[in-house]
């Protein structure tokens, strides 16, 4: 068996210990003989796992009991919806901050359901920086403010929390448990799954208390953040075999020593692209240098008619799924928690023969 070392920006790579446990137990779950996949979501094992995976991600990340845990799905564009159905009235005011393409996303379906006020663009930038705060024009009684910490297209990542007085809401999906943060900073945390948390299918929210209840009477029961938590995520039947490899996934970030350790190994990664990037006239990143994502790498080469053999040369180097979305075009490399360094070095050593033979 090979495995190939995988770039994908989601579904992305998975740690192959956690796939290997889970081809271990697929047929037989801890000698139930069933496959967890095959049990009632309302047995007492599969409510173990969701019960083990909620504490495994609040140790993790440090959530207080001030936060409700949801496992729910639909991906992070149903929270787009999600988010002003729990938290704004029609006639209610939002501040969004747009930052790319997700922003771009989560405004347009922000918008069905409230009244948006962008309060900052980096369109003007091609989406290649980050607005600073002193900038933002925020309403004065915006029900929340929403932006996206890690825009996976564009490769823009904050390493900063802004102040506002409304609840910080934010789309985390591409930078969630790369590193750590103080969820105290912000009223909602979104993520789906298929990055850094587990398989495509499952959406994570993280909502402060205080701020359930808030929904509106057409707000669909599936989509009302208070129904998910009195219901411990298990209103209709959750995602759980999902869900079972997410708490695989939480395990293996404790054995690799949590956020702070993948933190260090997620910037020496980054850090050694970045470098391999700017120090070559071939490659080029367009990104401000204080905003560029640890998680998502864009590239472009200095001559894009190469772009098609660098990609069929990498698949048959085993690096696969390099090409940049198809919004941007160029090259993609998506280096979250399960690839590993080697990969990153495999990459970067492909990528400097390849300009030594094409520059
Ligand atoms: N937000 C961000 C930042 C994303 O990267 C993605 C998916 N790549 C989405 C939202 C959409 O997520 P989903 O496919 O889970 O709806």
């Amino acid at each position: 068996m090979t495995r190939c070392y995988n770039f994908c920006a989601g579904p992305a790579a998975l740690p192959q210990v956690v796939l290997e446990k889970a081809r271990d137990e697929m047929l037989d779950w801890h000698g139930a003989g069933l496959s967890i996949m095959e049990m009632s979501h309302r047995s007492p094992e599969v409510v173990g796992v969701a019960q083990r995976a909620e504490a495994d991600l609040r140790e993790l990340l440090g959530i207080s009991d001030d936060y409700a845990v949801l496992f729910l799905q639909g991906g992070a564009s149903t929270q787009f919806a999600a988010v002003p159905l729990n938290l704004a009235g029609e006639n209610d005011l939002a501040d969004y901050v747009n930052t790319g393409q997700w922003s771009k996303k989560a405004i347009a379906e922000g918008r069905r359901f409230t009244r948006v006020n962008v309060a900052a663009s980096s369109e003007d930038s091609n989406f290649s920086t980050i607005p600073p705060r002193e900038s933002w024009q925020l309403s004065a009684d915006a029900a929340y403010l929403h932006y996206t910490p890690n825009e996976t297209i564009g490769g823009v990542e904050y390493f900063w929390v802004p102040e506002a007085s409304a609840p910080l809401v934010v789309d985390m999906s591409s930078t969630i448990l790369s590193r750590p943060v103080n969820v105290a900073d912000y009223g909602v945390i979104y993520a789906g799954a298929q990055k850094n948390i587990g398989p495509a299918g499952l959406t994570l929210v993280i909502v402060r208390r205080d701020l359930l209840g808030r929904a509106g009477d057409k707000c669909p029961a599936m989509l009302n953040w208070q129904t998910a938590a009195d219901n411990d995520s298990m209103y209709n039947t959750p995602p759980t075999f999902a869900l079972y490899l997410a708490g695989l996934v939480f395990e293996w970030l404790k054995e690799q020593g949590g956020l702070a350790a993948m933190e260090r190994l997620n910037r020496r990664k980054a850090g050694k692209l970045y470098a391999a990037i700017d120090s070559s006239a071939f490659y080029a990143n367009p990104v401000e240098v204080q905003s560029r994502s640890l998680m998502n790498v864009p590239f472009t080469l200095a001559d894009d008619a190469l772009d098609k053999q660098f990609l069929a040369e990498a698949d048959a180097a085993g690096l696969l799924n390099l090409k940049g979305h198809r919004s941007v075009g160029g090259m993609r490399a998506s280096i979250y928690n399960a690839v590993g360094e080697d990969a990153v070095d495999a990459l970067i050593a492909f990528m400097q023969d390849f300009e030594q033979r094409n520059g």
